[in-house]
């Protein structure tokens, strides 16, 4: 029997079983894949609060904060890099859209500041085209390594005691007199007081039983993985629209992606070691676009040695914004879903926040904006609207 049964070994389950273990609760993580097998692998892993909804930015400025000592906190390398994030305009539209976002945010007190014209966003990042017309900086945003992060909390809870089961696959959560009773697997039944559902796109398959489906759309995005090249850049690079968003990592490689398209729907499973896992294969247009893109921003990504290609799916909500709330009818049953293409961020605060539902404790951040029952009178689809990068 388990105190808290975690659902999902994405950066949101993997933190919210390292939180709870910390909080000294018996954790058990199950995961259909393992760690970090679909968003939380497949994504670009910016960590910024610049072009967030005013609703998110308090959770992604405690985040940036967390993400600062977390490496050291997990006792495992996150490659977190606070080098900074450029959001620049290429035509009129994009630079209204650029200044918009520079005066909220700077009156909301984010340290973003407009870079005026192309000699003040080359002097700040100079592999940058002569086409970039101005661009956002925020200099407290950054980056990470999604797999060292995810592996790291889950080898940080392991180290508190928390069990984990991957690649089993929870079928249905259990419940009895309208209070949760644990999860039944492929492999069996695991008893639990609470559950945690942090499962990303299949999330709504676990909720069907509860009478319960959070309107999501899923689009893909394409992402271009290259072999390590000569730094040029230090930022995050993005678009106003997010077309197009990337980065060089820790080790030189570049990890380009373009903006959210429709998924063709086809989910492949490869068998890596014994252990399963999902691959979107992006179409040739789609690598076309981010080669054109982002090589139209930034010239020397064209010289980069494509090591690797796929595309990753995305949980949008009609708002964009997460689902972080108590499933209601069943008592002991937190639910986080709806990431919207920018939860890797996030991820620190996440555990924070699912951890302290899940004991029922009250959060410290304002939680009425992802509010489960808040899409009662949304259409799916009808005002989304993602950034991610
Ligand atoms: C291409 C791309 C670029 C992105 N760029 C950024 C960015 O720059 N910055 C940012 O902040 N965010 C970004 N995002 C979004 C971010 O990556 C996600 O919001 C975040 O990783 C979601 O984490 P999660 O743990 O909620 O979900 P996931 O990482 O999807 O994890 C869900 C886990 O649940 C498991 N699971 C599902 N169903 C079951 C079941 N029935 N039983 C057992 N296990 C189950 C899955 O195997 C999976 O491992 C991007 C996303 C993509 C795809």
């Amino acid at each position: 029997m388990a105190d808290v049964v975690v659902i999902g070994a994405g950066i949101s389950g993997a933190a919210t079983a390292y939180q709870l273990a910390r909080d000294g609760l018996g954790v058990t993580l199950v995961d259909c894949f393992g760690p970090a097998a679909m968003a939380s692998g497949w994504t670009l892993a910016g960590v910024r609060q610049s072009g967030r909804h005013p609703a998110e930015l308090p959770l992604a400025r405690a985040a940036v904060a967390m993400w600062s000592t977390l490496a050291e906190e997990l006792g495992a390398p996150t490659h977190y890099r606070r080098s900074g994030n450029l959001r620049v305009a290429r035509d009129a539209q994009e630079m209204e859209i650029v200044r918009g976002v520079v005066r909220e945010q700077a009156a909301a007190g984010l340290d973003i500041t407009l870079l005026p014209d192309n000699q003040a966003v080359r002097a700040v990042a100079p592999a940058l085209s002569e086409k970039v017309l101005l661009a956002s900086y925020c200099t407290s945003d950054g980056s990470a390594d999604p797999l060292a992060t995810v592996t790291a909390f889950v080898a940080a809870a392991e180290r508190l005691g928390a069990i984990t089961r991957f690649g089993e696959r929870v079928l249905r959560v259990e419940h009895a007199n309208g209070r949760v009773t644990g999860v039944v697997t492929d492999k069996g039944t695991i008893a639990a007081g609470r559950v945690v559902i942090a499962a990303g796109i299949f999330g709504n398959a676990l909720l069907a039983p509860f009478g319960i489906a959070i309107p999501l759309d899923i689009p893909m995005v394409t992402v271009l993985r290259s072999a390590p090249a000569e730094r040029v850049v230090e930022q995050v690079i993005s678009t106003a629209t997010a077309n197009c968003t990337g980065r060089q990592q820790h080790d030189g490689r570049w990890r380009v992606t373009n903006g959210a398209e429709p998924w063709h729907g086809v989910l492949n499973e490869t068998d890596e070691g014994g252990r399963k896992r999902p691959h979107v294969r992006p179409t040739a247009a789609m690598v076309a676009d981010v080669v054109n893109r982002y090589g139209a921003l930034v010239p020397a990504f064209r010289d980069a040695q494509i090591e690797e290609s796929w595309a990753g799916l995305l949980d949008l909500t009609p708002d964009a914004l997460p689902v972080l709330d108590h499933v209601p009818g069943c008592e002991g049953v937190v639910l986080a879903i709806g990431f919207s293409g920018h939860g890797f961020c996030l991820g620190p605060v996440t555990g924070r926040i699912l951890a302290d539902l899940a004991q029922g404790k009250p959060s410290p951040f304002p939680l009425d904006p992802f509010q489960i029952g808040r899409f009662q009178n949304l259409r799916p689809g009808r005002e989304a609207a993602t950034l991610h990068g």
